[in-house]
């Protein structure tokens, strides 16, 4: 395989267009938007903009094809079949879609081949191999009663998809409601459509009915708001800002009470114990947890709460680990840190440093941008001490790779400080000391926490958050198959 992917993208052609009912289409208004990458800061192309009228015929489709049954009615393990192919199709096609994904999105080559396209992959084959395997329920009846619990596909699914993990968020989504019986809409955020459409056509080589699988890419505000307020949606599973997730409670409220599932981000903690004696594993899994995607992730390890006692030589050790971190060039297979998606974004992660600064905070590692002349919009991995925890950048989630750390002299600090947040999605903790270990996991409110490793565990583990960061359902497990589903109560009275 060339490693030279500026070679190999040079001769991609994109797929712009919205795929409805089995077919690439334009937006009905035939309005589109530019999708750039923010390595370069140059237009990509230009994609279809989808509104109200291309949302609605989407939705169509995705109710026809669920009465036709083509999807809704196949028996699980000729579903799973299916989605098995698409599995494969997706891996046959990862170079292409891992080079969509770092060109659309700035992350590294290396992170789209290794990590993205992989748990993709994995994520459909993990719902698929599971969908022949779930029982329905008995419940506990009188005798000459029969009383089934069985669940029974939603009906239409859409996805809102955001622009950090494109594939991956959607394939969190996409896999357990299209393994359920569902029908699906995607919207990709407007930054990143690019790996989604291609994937709609891999979607319908594999298999998948006409009408089951669409993709309609779109402004927020307009394909979004269009589908948040059908009618003809039975679900919205959403991943991004908590002030968009609660638009889509009020579009909810104000449609059809379409169940709504949000994923909404976190300020999420990683707590180093006095007790640790060998820091090195530690500062390792420290610095993925804030630098893996530039800091763009919902489970980034954004605070550092460490002991004060061992505070100067864990900062020590985590300085040269920060330094390993390249940032560069997104197609070079060695760059760790690629660019920020766009340039609002990264002026939203310099002003939260600089307000950090004006707050009291010290920047003692990076902190600048980086790479001006590329024309991207890349920052310098920055750890920022003197943090208190009621500081700007402390609380809000700045999806960059920015570092506060704060020291604290107990455990019960250490677990006020973990839980003082609107956020709970995660947590890390470093102790060797089992009671320690089992006493702050319990104490911690927060969807997941990781001991002694930066993880949100895998395909099996279901995912989401506590307080703001989460509402309504998990992504991950069988969990996320429970929200794709109804459970109707069958009550049988023997004659
Ligand atoms: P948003 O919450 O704005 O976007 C997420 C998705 O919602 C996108 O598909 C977006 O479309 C869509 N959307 C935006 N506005 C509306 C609307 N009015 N009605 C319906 N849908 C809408 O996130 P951003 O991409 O703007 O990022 C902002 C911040 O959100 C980040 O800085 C980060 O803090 C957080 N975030 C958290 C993520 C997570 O994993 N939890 C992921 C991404 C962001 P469009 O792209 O077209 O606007």
């Amino acid at each position: 395989m060339t490693t030279d992917f500026h070679q190999v993208a040079k001769a991609l052609s994109f797929e712009t267009r919205a795929f409805i009912d089995g077919k690439y289409v334009n937006a009905a208004s035939g309005k589109t938007f530019a999708t750039v990458n923010p390595a370069t800061g140059r237009e990509l192309a230009q994609v279809a903009s989808c509104a109200d009228e291309d949302v609605d015929r989407a939705v169509s489709a995705a109710r026809r094809a669920f009465e036709a049954g083509s999807w809704s009615r196949m028996a699980p393990r000729e579903r799973k079949k299916i989605l098995l192919k698409f599995a494969d199709l997706i891996e046959a096609n990862l170079g292409e879609l891992a080079l969509l994904e770092t060109l659309d999105c700035g992350k590294p080559i290396s992170d789209s081949n290794e990590v993205d396209l992989p748990d993709t992959i994995e994520t459909l084959r993990w719902h698929a191999e599971a969908i022949d395997k779930l029982y329905d329920q008995m419940s506990p009846a009188p005798h000459n009663v029969v009383s089934m619990l069985v669940r029974e596909p939603i009906g239409v699914v859409a996805g809102v998809i955001p622009w950090n993990f494109p594939l991956f968020m959607a394939a969190w989504k996409m896999a357990p409601a299209l393994a359920g019986g569902n029908s699906l809409i995607l919207k990709p955020a407007e930054l990143t459509s690019l790996s989604l459409l291609r994937l709609a056509e891999l979607a319908a080589d594999a298999g998948i009915p006409d009408g089951v699988f669409n993709v309609v890419p779109g402004l927020g505000e307009e394909a979004g708001r269009a589908i948040g307020l059908h009618r003809g949606i039975d679900c919205v599973s959403f991943t991004g800002s908590g002030e968009v997730g609660r638009y889509f409670l009020q579009y909810s409220a104000e449609s059809n009470m379409k169940r709504i599932v949000l994923e909404c981000g976190g300020k999420s903690p990683a707590i180093v114990m006095p007790d640790v004696k060998d820091l090195a594993p530690v500062v390792e899994n420290i610095a993925t947890g804030i630098l893996f995607c530039q800091g763009e992730n919902c489970s980034a390890g954004s605070r550092l709460l460490v002991h004060r006692s061992i505070a100067d030589k864990l900062l020590e050790q985590l300085k040269p680990v920060f330094a390993q971190w390249k940032v560069g060039d997104p197609l070079a297979l060695d760059t760790r840190i690629g660019a920020l998606i766009e340039q609002p974004h990264l002026q939203k992660v310099l002003g939260l440093i600089e307000r950090g600064k004006a707050e009291g905070g010290k920047v003692t590692f990076g902190g600048k941008q980086a790479l001006v002349e590329s024309g991207g919009w890349f920052v310098e991995p920055t750890i920022v001490e003197n943090v208190r925890n009621d500081m700007a950048i402390a609380r809000e989630e700045i999806f960059g790779p920015v570092l506060s750390v704060i020291p604290f002299d107990s455990e019960e600090e250490a677990v006020r400080l973990a839980n003082d947040t609107n956020y709970g999605l995660a947590a890390s903790l470093y102790t060797e000391d089992l009671n320690t270990a089992h006493r702050i996991a319990k104490a911690i409110r927060a969807g997941t926490v990781s001991v002694n490793c930066y993880s949100e565990g895998d395909y099996a583990v279901p995912f989401g958050g506590y307080k703001e960061s989460g509402f309504g359902g998990k992504d991950k497990g069988l969990a996320a198959h429970e929200q794709y589903t109804e459970q109707k109560a069958i009550w049988i009275q023997l004659g």
